[in-house]
Formats: C-alpha cells, structure tokens, sequence
C-alpha cells in the first residue's frame, strides 16, 4: 500500500500489529470478526476527507463506522479501510431553535444527555450505545416516533464529505436530492460528518417495561393490535417476546422466565399518563410493571446492561401493513420458542406522524406500514451461533406469508440486492440516479447498497 507511509491524521492511523488493533476493529455484534487493514480514527472533518482520499487512491474497500452497532457488521470491512468516526462527537444545542448539531461518531446517549439539558429530545433508538450516524441515515425508529416521526423526519441538515473528497451542505436549500437521500438512504451517498436535527419538549416520561407470562401471549398480542392504534400518539408502546433477565432489579421468582410485554413511553403530561396506562394495567396476569416517572435518558438507556458489546447476533426483521389472527398464531408459537434469554422480538408501531409524511418525500419507503419486526437471536456462546440463526431464520420465514415488501435496513443482516430493492420499491430508481451523481463508482458500497444507475 504504497500510500500508507504518508497516511497522516490528526487523529490515528490504526494497523494490524499496533496494539490497539484488535480493540479498534472489533463491532458491537461479534458474529463478525473482520480484519481492515487500516483503520483511519479520524478526530475531525480534514481527517475524513483525508481517510475518503486515501481510500480513494488506494482502491480500498471502505467501510464507515459510527457506533458499530450494525447488525450487518457493515461499519468494518476485510483487508479495507474503516473510516472510524468515533472523535467526531461534538455537540451543539440550540435550545432557542429547538436544534442540536451532532458529530457524525456520537453515540445516542450522549445526544439525549445534551439535549436533555434543555428539556429536549430528538426521536431516536433505545439503547444508548447506538451510534447516532448509522441509525439517522437508514430512518431512526424509537420511543418518539408515533409522536414526532422517524429521525430522519426530524433530519434539518447533514455536513458531508463525498467520494470525491468535497464536503458539501444537503438540507431544503443546497443539494436537496442528497438531503432527500440521506433521509433513509443509509451510508451510500457520503460520510456524514454532522447532522442537524429537530428538537422536541421531552423531558420527564412515564416509562418502563410490563411483562405477562408467555401463557398470556395471545390474548395479549390480539388486545395489543386492536388498541394501540386508538392510543394518544403520546403514547410509544411496543410488544415484545423476551425472557426476564437473571439478575436484579427482576424478582426471582421471575428470572429466566419467558414473558409477553410492552415497553411504554409516555410523553405527554404524567398526570394524563393513567388512564392509558390503567387499560394496559387491566389486562390479565400482569407479572411485572415497572412503569415509573423517569428522566427521558434513564428509560433511553435502560436496556443496555443487557446489550453490550461483544454477544454474537442473528437479525432478521420485516415490515407489516396489518398482523391478521392467523399472524397471532405464528408469532406466538415462535415466542414461545426464544432460544437464548437475550434473545428477542420487537413489534413497533410506526405510525403516527410517520404516515403524515409521504412515500416520495424522503427515500425511506413505506410510510403506509403499521409495524416495524426485529427477530434478534443473542447469546455471547459463539457455541450457540447456529441455534439463534436458525430460530431467527425460521421465525422470519414462518410470518414472510403476513409481512409486506422489503424489510427495515437498519434491521437487516446481508440479505441480498433483491431485497434492498423490494425495500425501497419505488424510491429505488431515484436513489440509484443519485448515487450516480454523489458516488458514480460506488466507492461507498459496504453498506446495504444502493448502485448508481447505469
Ligand atoms: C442493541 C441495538 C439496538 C438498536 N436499537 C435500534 C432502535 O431502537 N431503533 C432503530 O431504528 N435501530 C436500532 N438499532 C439498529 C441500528 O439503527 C443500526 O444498527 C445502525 O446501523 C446503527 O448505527 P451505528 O452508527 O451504530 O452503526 P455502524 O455499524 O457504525 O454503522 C452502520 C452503517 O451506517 C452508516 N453510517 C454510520 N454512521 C455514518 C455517518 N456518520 N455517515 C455516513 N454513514 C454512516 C455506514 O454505512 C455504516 O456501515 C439497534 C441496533 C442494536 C445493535
């Protein structure tokens, strides 16, 4: 690599043999081990120009990696280079705007602290170690979404350095074909150096999980899918298989039980937050209720200890328009099955102020679906690979027959080219001719790629 020696950053050039090697390459989801062969720490703007030019010339394959959090595995790439924007954390909040200008390496904690500050929140995911970068760029579903949209809906600009090096501004005003992109279009179209997003008055929530015993799970699902469209849209409440963690604050009669829930989030006045709740609270055999006035950040955080970094995962996620009776069935069957304790699956509403918005208005695809499925199969045993694989695997096939076209890419494992298409549908074509014009040689292709239009 002829160029290496003169590689300089202001932050680190990281290669195999440094001692940071194996820390710096290493994903949130350890079902991937790849090896880059230089990894460009950048600590600003210059460094990732420098990092794409290098790339560039070198004829590197080139990853982007912001929180690493991508089931894909996408943010590092085999004997490439990785462009690591975990220095570019800074943190700007506007409280008069109600807009925060964000690094494009912050992680969502650090965003929802800032911002909290302020007693403001942008609609984002619910783990905090999530990078903000990879979950902005392929749509952004979370707690707020039914209330204020995806995060791309709250997306106002982006800084971003293309293919070619040149960094440029995308919003309504300057470049509004990237700007319209970037909103879903994942990393294809630049490396995002900041994002300027929209605020929204989200302070003290009324939060936190309700489990049932899985016995419940089909009455449960069934009352779910009829009432949580008739909720206030204050209201972010999505079902959930999992397995009650081994540990406290669970009590131990608990533990390691299976469970059928809801994750609540209620935004608006608590004193409004009771009669809602009490509907949920009325449903038979509730075993746990841990719903409580909370910060926004301390709910936004608080499955993390249960998620760290390092535990092999299996993804596999659709989109659906309805969950008919038959659907119940399915899921429920395959609920029962969760094969690991930290395995999951997730059904969230994304309706709300994400239909407000329309299909050809941003490149994110179906504004028309009612939920969102992810289907994780975890454990840290790589021993265990194949169980969760093939749980998730046939989970997903067994409710394909109910879901709709394409699935969330943010969501997705390497599913294939047919199905990034069936996903965007018919914002594909615009996208490939964007592509063509920001990326002609899809230099950005460690992603779910969008190729330039021929
Ligand atoms: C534990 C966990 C919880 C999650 N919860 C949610 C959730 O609640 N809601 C939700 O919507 N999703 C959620 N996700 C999925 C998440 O949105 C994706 O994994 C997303 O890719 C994570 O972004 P990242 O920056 O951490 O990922 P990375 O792996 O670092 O990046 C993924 C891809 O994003 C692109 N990218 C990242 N940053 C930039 C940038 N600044 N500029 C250009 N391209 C960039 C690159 O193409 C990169 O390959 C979750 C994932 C995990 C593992």
């Amino acid at each position: 690599m002829p160029g290496l020696e003169t590689f300089r950053l202001h932050g680190d050039v990281i290669t195999p043999g440094d001692a940071e090697y194996d820390t710096a390459r290493a994903v949130h989801n350890a079902w991937f081990d790849k090896r880059p062969a230089v990894i460009a720490r950048c600590a600003d703007a210059d460094d990732v120009v420098a990092a794409v030019n290098f790339g560039r010339a070198e004829g590197l394959p080139t990853a982007i990696r912001g929180g690493s959090h991508n089931g894909a595995g996408l943010a590092s790439v085999d004997d490439g280079l990785v462009i690591d924007l975990s220095g570019l954390r800074s943190i700007r909040v506007d409280r008069e705007a109600k807009v925060a200008t964000i690094g494009g390496g912050c992680l969502l904690g650090e965003v929802d602290a800032a911002t909290h500050e302020f007693g403001l929140a942008t609609p984002a995911g619910i783990i905090s170690t999530t990078g903000a970068g990879g979950l902005i760029l392929g749509g952004g579903i979370g707690h707020l979404t039914r209330k204020y949209g995806l995060s791309i809906d709250n997306l106002v600009a982006a800084e971003v350095v293309l293919a070619d090096g040149s960094v440029v501004t995308a919003d309504q005003n300057q470049n509004d074909d990237l700007f319209w992109a970037l909103r879903g279009g994942g990393g294809n179209f630049g490396v995002v150096t900041s994002f300027t997003v929209r605020l929204h008055p989200v302070s003290t929530v009324v939060a936190g999980p309700m489990f049932w015993p899985i016995e419940h799970a089909p009455d449960l699902l069934r009352w779910y899918l009829d009432w949580q469209p008739s909720t206030p849209e204050e209201l972010g409440a999505f079902f959930l298989f999992h397995t009650v963690p081994p540990a406290p604050p669970f009590p131990d009669e608990l533990q390691l039980k299976k469970v059928a829930g809801l994750a609540v989030c209620w935004t608006g006045d608590p004193a409004d937050a009771t009669e809602v709740l009490a509907q949920v609270r009325a449903q038979p055999g509730l075993a746990l209720d841990a719903v409580a006035e909370v910060p926004f950040p301390g709910f936004q955080s608080a499955f993390d200890p249960i998620y760290p970094a390092g535990d092999h995962w299996y993804w596999r996620t659709a989109f659906f328009n309805e969950v008919p009776d038959e659907a119940v069935d399915v899921n429920v069957e395959w609920g029962e099955r969760l094969p690991t304790w930290k395995s999951l699956m997730h059904l969230y509403p994304i309706d709300g102020a994400v239909h407000r918005v329309g299909q050809a208005d941003t490149a994110w695809p179906v504004r028309d679906a009612r939920y969102a499925q992810v289907i994780c199969g975890v454990d840290p045993d790589p021993a265990n690979a194949e169980t969760i694989k093939a749980w998730a695997v046939d989970y997903s096939d067994a409710v394909r027959p109910y879901s709709a076209a394409g699935a969330y890419l943010n969501f997705m494992m390497d599913e294939g080219q047919e199905r990034v298409q069936a996903t965007y549908g018919p914002n594909y074509a615009r996208l490939a001719a964007i592509k063509r014009r920001y990326d002609p040689d899809n230099f950005f292709h460690v992603n779910q790629n969008i190729r330039p239009a021929g």
